[in-house]
């Protein structure tokens, strides 16, 4: 079945915000780790998010990957393509958002597009040009000590024209308040002027939404997950997408484990309430380092505990106890023995049979989604607020949460599978069985 919508995220997190946002639009979305391999299967997705590494690599191989995802895309038969980058801009005067922008235009024989980075859920802003991060101007927020992409100019138009060879515009608040119409005409305007790529305003939901409608017959947008939230309902208004629950996974059955690898705030408080009355296993890199039975011991732990109720394998530690480790062993050293534990943890409990994992921290996820030979997520119901489950394509399928460290409410690990089997009771009808229209 063609996709709908074909995206290109420059990063992981932010793939996995688009694909959530479409997916709560009523778009049933599949994420797919890095260039798609040709004989990759997304089932009944009606929008693909392909999600690279691009955003602080050279430009020249941000451009390449791009394009390499967009012919993809395209013979999977995508009507509309969306290049996703941060709500913040990043980027720098080499790249890459304007080089990756003007190739997909040029390989789509496109001349005009929009970029709209807005988010206002997140407090990320647009106002004739300038974005703000809450309250001050995205050059006086933390964004201008970035490590890689300090962002020190506020006024988009001159950022992107930095990186553009053709001309950047403006769609102004004035023009985006008064809505669709006056949006497309502004557009149509800018695009006989000669302009390539117009910075397009918007302070509330409800101009993304509008945005959103204006650019149905573009075939490339640009901008960050906000500017996603209008673009199912152009399909749905144009008979292309049926209304349909459409973050309903497979069934699963098996195990349920929790994997904390994070030793962010909320995590800490995740693990401590579930440890209170529960199956808890407790890892660290010394011993890591000491013992080459550990993981093999870790797995001879679990095996009697595991059923229907989760076993918790974690490192998550204190600040102090962090520390003494880190003095120890470095930093680095520290974090890539716990990462490569957790990864085989991963892969033996999937062997014991194991369907059901909650993961929490970014790159502990990483680490396991690489160690179990996934290359894609389909994206269900959401536990909280950023977090949804997901059926893992590619390796043994498996019902995925990954939580990044600070994200969740304490009794995250308990209601994330109590929310899978809700969701199971709820939906008699597998994904397919519901399809499209
Ligand atoms: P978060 O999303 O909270 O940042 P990550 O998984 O991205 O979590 O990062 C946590 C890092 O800390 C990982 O590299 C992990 O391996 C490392 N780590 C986890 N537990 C410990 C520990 N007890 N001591 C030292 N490093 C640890």
């Amino acid at each position: 079945m063609p996709i709908l919508l074909g995206c290109i995220a420059d990063d992981f997190t932010g793939a996995t915000d688009l694909a959530n946002t479409l997916t709560r639009q009523g778009m049933a979305t599949v994420v797919l780790l890095g260039v798609p391999r040709e004989d990759v299967d997304v089932g009944d997705a009606d929008a693909v998010v392909v999600a690279l590494k691009s955003r602080s690599i050279a430009a020249s191989d941000a451009v390449s990957q791009s394009l390499a995802a967009l012919d993809w895309l395209r013979r999977r038969g995508a009507r509309q393509t969306y290049f996703k980058y941060c709500s913040t801009f990043d980027s720098t005067d080499a790249g890459n958002i304007g080089p990756v922008a003007e190739a997909l235009l040029e390989a789509l024989k496109e001349d005009f597009t929009v970029a709209c980075p807005a988010f206002p859920t997140n407090k990320r802003t647009v106002y004739q040009g300038y974005l703000f991060v809450g309250d001050v101007l995205l050059s006086e927020s933390s964004m201008r000590h970035h490590p890689l992409t300090p962002m020190t100019d506020a006024l988009l138009t001159r950022v992107l024209q930095r990186q553009c060879k053709g001309r950047v515009g403006l769609i102004d608040f004035s023009v985006v308040e008064r809505g669709r119409a006056a949006i497309r005409d502004a557009m149509a305007q800018l695009r006989a002027d000669g302009v390539r790529i117009a910075i397009v305003d918007a302070l509330t939901d409800a101009h993304l939404v509008a945005i959103g409608e204006a650019c149905a017959d573009l075939k490339f947008l640009t901008g960050g997950s906000g500017l996603a939230l209008g673009l199912p309902e152009n399909f749905r208004r144009s008979g292309l997408l049926r209304m349909k629950e459409a973050g309903a996974l497979p069934k699963f059955g098996g195990h349920a484990a929790v994997l904390a690898g994070s030793c962010s705030v909320a995590t800490q408080r995740q693990v401590a309430k579930m440890k209170a009355g529960s199956n808890g296993f407790k890892i660290d890199p010394i011993a890591l380092r000491e013992d080459r039975m550990a993981v093999a011991k870790v797995l001879q732990w679990a095996r009697p505990r595991l059923g229907r109720e989760p076993v918790l394998i974690c490192s998550t530690a204190d600040p102090a106890t962090v520390e003494k480790a880190q003095a120890a062993l470095g930093r680095e050293r520290a974090g890539q023995l716990i990462e490569a534990a957790m990864g085989e943890i991963a892969k033996g409990l999937a062997g014991m049979g194991v369907e059901r994992l909650v993961v929490a921290g970014g790159e502990t996820s990483g680490a396991v989604v690489t160690a179990l030979g996934i290359n894609g997520l389909r994206i269900g119901e959401e536990i909280d607020p950023g977090v949804p489950w997901t059926a893992s394509l590619g390796g043994k399928p498996l019902a995925l949460a990954l939580k990044s460290g600070n994200f969740g409410a304490d009794d995250f690990f308990l209601k994330a599978f109590q929310k899978l089997e809700a969701a199971h009771l709820e939906s008699p009808l597998s994904p397919r069985e519901r399809g499209r229209g």
